[in-house]
């Protein structure tokens, strides 16, 4: 299967897997990035390395499944947060491919749509926070995720795998799993969020563009916030 490569840049995905003479791996970065945070884009760089990715895709998802239970920024919103984030980074990429789907976003639906764009020389490395692992695995359409993905897991430094491999035993399914030491996974978003409500910085958590944008805009509640610049100065 050769590359269509009009299908790929329609769906706002990066081109890759030209050469049939050799193999791609495309690190593939989901979340609800609300906001995207150093945590994320450390965690990326070392799957990068580590695992010698030619390029991470960064989708943030449409409607995500899990996070129903509070306002979600809009996907706009956290697509370019996620650009911002990315922008200067040779080896990230943002993609609209999720924000532009329809419904709730589903990982399955994801890599099997990916999987039919992409020819298969192309091979997905879907990037996650090892904690997640006990989740993936109860995910719908685990067996898919598992068939068309290796798994990359980022875990704290000393950080006990015993659960996420008892999490994949139970399962049954046969998910590959690399799993990298990240030492900045205490970050999180919801503790981004909960720094500025607190007014705290985000300097140094999350990219200053970043922290720019979601003051500009509001998010976050950050109109009545002293940090950074207030919606009333900026239009
Ligand atoms: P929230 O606190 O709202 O749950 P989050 O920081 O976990 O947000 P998500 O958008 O939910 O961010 O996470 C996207 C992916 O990034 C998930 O697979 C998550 O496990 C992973 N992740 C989140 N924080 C880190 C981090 N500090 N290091 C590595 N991976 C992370
Ligand atoms: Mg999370």
């Amino acid at each position: 299967m050769s590359v269509d490569v009009g299908a790929l840049r329609e769906r706002d995905l990066p081109v890759l897997g030209t050469d049939d003479s050799r193999t791609y791996r495309l690190g593939i970065m989901g979340g609800t990035f609300d906001p995207i945070h150093n945590g994320h884009l450390v965690a990326a760089e070392q799957a990068f390395d580590d695992l010698d990715l030619d390029l991470v895709v960064f989708m943030p998802a449409g409607r995500p499944a899990f996070k129903q239970d509070r306002n979600v920024s809009s996907g706009e919103d956290r697509y370019a947060m996620t650009l911002l984030a990315t922008a200067d980074n040779p080896h990230f990429v943002a993609s609209r491919f999720e924000v532009d789907r329809e419904g709730i976003t589903y990982t399955a639906d994801t890599l099997r749509l990916l999987r039919e764009l992409y020819p298969e020389n192309v091979e997905f490395y879907f990037i996650t926070g090892a904690d997640a692992i006990t989740e993936i695995v109860k995910w719908r359409d685990a067996k898919d995720i598992a068939r068309l993905a290796h798994l990359v897991a980022a875990t704290r430094p000393g950080y006990d795998l015993d659960r996420a491999w008892d999490a994949i035993d139970a399962s049954g399914l046969a998910f590959d799993v690399t799993y990298l030491s990240v030492p900045a996974l205490a970050i999180s978003s919801s503790h981004l969020r909960e720094r500025i409500k607190a007014g705290q910085s985000l300097r140094y958590l999350t990219p200053d563009p970043v922290t720019g944008y979601l003051h500009k805009h509001g998010l976050y509640g950050t109109s009545t916030n002293r940090y950074g610049h207030t919606s009333e100065v900026v239009a």
